[in-house]
């Protein structure tokens, strides 16, 4: 433990939320950063460590969100600030595509052992997700010389204005800021609980949507996330992936698994493409691949990644040396720390408690995820209709515990607590949130 976040193990409410330096910050807040910049929780933290967010009034709180799956190995890893401390006193900044430095080769000698499948790979980096997912399209119409650009329903991909137009939903991401950009097809997925199809009857469906709605000879790419995040934590039907995986192949289609949220060891599988047996032809990782530090990465079969002509990526801060000794950090605790072994115990500890819950409550009507992504989605039994989440998690979060929403319906509470969390917090947490689910819908 460094003495910088000394270990708080339980959460402590200990004034109204917001409290009164929160209070003063959020009218700071207010008045300098425009309103399209919300939050979730009204506090402002002042540190953190492990699975526990401490705010600027003292309240602590067991973090369910890790910044969306970013601070998976926990916040402030011992490790990784380490690595930290000791790269940004010797080069913060050189710009690889003009002087290389060796963490850069490092990170993407990693991703080449850890990703799916054990053909030729390469990576290089670039600094969020969606320009992971923007470079991952450029490298599939480069390589196949095709235009057209395939998703599936629920899913998401980011901010820009080529994976806003690629997010399943226009609102909140793209609405009123068109034009978006073309060539984009939204093809339906795989979503047991909606669909009731088998992984092959909706592979089937897919296909034929993409074969009559753009034509495989036009198509350059099909980009989908393993579990769809943002969308719910959409698990696929076992077959789905590798069926269109098949196709895509057959086909001259390059398939790219959006792996921002669901990878490095999230799911306990360091990919969740490992899951379903699913050998992607690229990988894009982000979120958690360096323990808090801006990185993302797009990694691929090696003549694919290599067809794109010198200069053709790149970027200034792509790769930034301090990130990437982080994630070196990450991934040497990934091989010696058994992460994707904690990921199992999240599962293991927390999802028989959300069973629990789903039996307590009708209107939990599916628990599901792997790993230390989990959710669960709420439906009015009687009328079918979605239950938003957000007035739970506001619950939750005066008690102490921050827990993120998601689903196309807003109607889902996702878990991504940090693979540091204990088996009591778990507990902890899963019972506030079951007050929270009790206080709102009155069961
Ligand atoms: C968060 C996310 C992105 C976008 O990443 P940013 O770093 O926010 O740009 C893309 N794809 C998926 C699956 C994500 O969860």
């Amino acid at each position: 433990m460094t003495d910088i976040a000394a270990p708080a193990l339980t959460r402590s409410i200990v004034t109204e939320i917001p409290g009164p330096n929160s209070r003063a910050l959020l009218e700071r807040k207010a008045a300098a950063v425009p309103q399209g910049i919300p939050h979730q929780l009204p506090v402002f933290i002042a540190e953190a460590h492990d699975a526990i967010i401490t705010d600027v009034d003292g309240n602590r709180f067991i973090d369910l969100g890790c910044g969306i799956g970013v601070t998976t190995v926990g916040h402030t890893n011992d490790a990784v600030v380490e690595a930290v401390r000791e790269q940004v006193g010797k080069l913060t900044h050189s710009l690889f595509g003009t002087t290389p430095y060796e963490p850069y080769v490092r990170v993407a000698e990693y991703l080449a052992k850890h990703t799916p499948g054990d053909h030729a790979k390469k990576s290089f980096f670039v600094n969020s997700g969606s320009e992971a997912v923007e470079n991952g399209v450029k490298i599939a119409r480069k390589f196949t010389g095709r235009r057209a650009v395939a998703v599936v329903e629920h899913g998401y991909h980011g901010r820009t204005n080529l994976t806003m137009t690629m997010n399943y939903k226009p609102a909140p991401y793209a609405t009123g800021m068109g034009p978006l950009a073309s060539d984009i097809f939204h093809a339906p997925g795989s979503y047991p609980l909606q669909d009731g199809l088998s992984g092959a009857e909706a592979a089937e469906r897919t296909q034929y949507y993409l074969d009559k709605h753009v034509g495989v000879s036009d198509l350059a790419c099909l980009v989908i996330e393993p579990i769809q995040g943002e969308g719910g934590f959409i698990v696929p039907a076992d077959g789905y992936l590798p069926a269109m995986q098949e196709w895509c192949t057959a086909n001259g289609v390059v398939m790219i698994a959006d792996e921002v949220q669901s990878g490095i060891a999230r799911t306990g599988r360091t990919f969740a493409s490992e899951h379903f047996g699913w050998v992607p032809d690229l990988v894009l990782s982000a979120k958690g691949i360096a323990g808090g530090m801006p990185l993302a990465g797009v990694t691929g079969r090696a003549e694919i990644m290599d067809s794109v002509h010198t200069g053709g990526i790149g970027g200034t801060f792509g790769g930034n040396p301090v990130s990437c000794a982080a994630a070196v950090a990450v991934f040497e605790q990934i091989e010696s720390a058994d992460l994707n072994g904690e990921a199992q115990r999240v599962e293991r500890v927390m999802r028989p408690l959300l069973d629990g819950l789903a039996e307590r409550h009708p209107e939990i009507i599916e628990v599901r995820g792997k790993g230390a992504m989990l959710a669960i989605e709420f439906i009015d039994p009687e009328s079918g209709a979605p239950i938003p989440t957000a007035p739970i998690s506001a619950a939750a979060g005066k008690e102490g515990v921050l827990v993120l929403t998601a689903g196309t319906d807003y109607n889902v509470l996702r878990f991504l607590p940090s693979l540091a969390i204990t088996d009591d917090q778990i507990r902890d947490a899963v019972e506030v949130i079951g007050r929270a689910i009790a206080e709102v819908t009155g069961d």
